[in-house]
């Protein structure tokens, strides 16, 4: 930028602003209360990482880690990345602390920015925020419902509007590969459809046909076979227990047969929230199973299952609503001295009252203008030898001898 420039926020982020912030805390209260009774603690891991956590994490393949990391290198020239998700640095986390050896499953959840080089446009930044939730450390599939209705029902409690949930399974890598074969096969054979893009990927991972928006490839894809008719007896067996405890629940789904995430490393279920509150970026959350990521990343066999939501989305969605409230008492500064209006401020807060002074230099009149404007229930007039207690939705005001006195009548006025 040119000296003298307009200094503005980088492209695809964006500020928080206080009304804004107080519904992420909102949320953030909602979520809490949601987990911890669920038995999922908070979890945080650094925003930057090894870069190969992710390359070997999310997969070589995907386009989370072909284009859009943002990857850096330190002064002692590893390279690191900030995150472009969570589950690979939390089951890191979970094998570098070796919380394999605590009873499993183990239950967290975190909340914070990820960063991710996309093009930005209405509800996708290059630095956003997502909650998320991952239950390490067994595969039964009470989990994976359990993962999908805690995220179902943070969204009813947010009041996220027009919500839908699609299910699917992508079973084991074994059948994945043999079902990418056949599927490969397929896509060969109307190769001259396709987008570039698909088939320049055709060899390394032509399950990402089903995320194209080309048209040519959705037709083609519309045909293609499908992986939830290939599950073994074992994953189709899976499938249907979590399909089963989500009806038990009364959960709606859809089955999605062609529901392929941007990461790599699902196994299993898989599913997206979305909302027609969105645009064309209707994604809300997902997640799904994760079975084989801890061995990837190389520790054991560890099963796993979560999901990621993203906050600005789900605030896009629903009425999380935060009033800001004015204080309790405004002090007015009227020749009482620095120390004595100081004094009189740290008594009504350590008495519990929400307070605020004049500190802008205004005029006796401008302060009650300002008491006013930010919504101040009642107002202590601080004098060189008085104290008035001004109740500011009658407009009565009266003079008390001391503090104590004033912090009493306050106590009536609020009442
Ligand atoms: P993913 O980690 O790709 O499964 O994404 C999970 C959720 O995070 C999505 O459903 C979105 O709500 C949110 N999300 C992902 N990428 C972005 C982005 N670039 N900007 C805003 N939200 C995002």
């Amino acid at each position: 930028m040119a000296a003298g420039g307009k200094l503005q926020a980088p492209r695809g982020t964006f500020d928080v602003l206080p009304e804004d912030g107080r519904r992420r805390s909102q949320l953030r209260a909602l979520s809490e209360e949601l987990f911890e009774p669920a038995g999922y603690g908070p979890v945080d891991t650094p925003i930057f990482e090894a870069t190969e956590l992710f390359a070997r994490g999310v997969g070589e393949t995907t386009d989370i880690v072909q284009k859009e990391m943002f990857t850096f290198e330190d002064q002692g020239g590893r390279s690191l990345t900030l995150r472009p998700e969570g589950t690979a640095g939390v089951c890191r986390a979970y094998m570098e602390h070796g919380m394999h050896k605590q009873p499993q499953p183990v239950k967290l959840w975190y909340w914070g920015p990820f960063f991710r080089h996309e093009a930005p446009q209405a509800g996708r930044y290059r630095q956003f925020n997502q909650v998320g939730v991952e239950a390490i450390g067994s595969d039964d599939p009470s989990l994976d419902a359990e993962v999908i209705l805690l995220l179902s029902e943070l969204l009813t409690r947010a009041g996220a509007q027009g919500v839908r949930l699609r299910l699917g399974s992508l079973g084991t890598p074994e059948t994945r590969r043999e079902y990418s074969d056949e599927l490969r096969d397929y896509l060969r054979s109307r190769e001259a459809e396709l987008s570039d893009e698909v088939r320049a990927r055709l060899d390394a991972n032509p399950l990402r046909a089903f995320d194209s928006d080309h048209p040519g490839t959705i037709a083609v894809v519309k045909d293609a076979p499908k992986l939830l008719d290939r599950l073994n007896e074992e994953d189709a067996a899976h499938f249907a227990e979590v399909r089963a405890l989500l009806d038990e629940a009364g959960r709606d789904y859809e089955i999605d047969a062609a529901l392929v995430r941007g990461l790599d490393y699902y196994t299993r279920t898989v599913f997206e929230f979305t909302s027609d509150a969105l645009g064309a970026q209707s994604g809300v959350g997902g997640g799904g199973r994760y079975d084989g990521l801890i061995s990837q990343l190389g520790g054991p066999h560890i099963p796993g299952v979560g999901w990621a939501a993203g906050i600005e989305r789900i605030l896009m969605v629903s009425d999380v609503e935060v009033p800001g409230v004015g204080p309790d008492v405004y002090v007015v500064r009227d020749g009482g001295g620095a120390v004595t209006e100081f004094k009189a401020l740290g008594a009504l807060r350590e008495a519990g009252f929400t307070a605020q002074m004049e500190q802008a230099g205004r005029s006796v009149k401008g302060q009650f203008k300002q008491a006013d404007r930010l919504g101040a229930k009642s107002v202590l007039v601080v004098g060189a030898d008085t104290l008035s207690v001004r109740d500011m939705n009658t407009g009565d005001q009266r003079e008390v001898p001391d503090i104590a006195e004033a912090l009493a009548a306050l106590k009536e006025v609020l009442a």
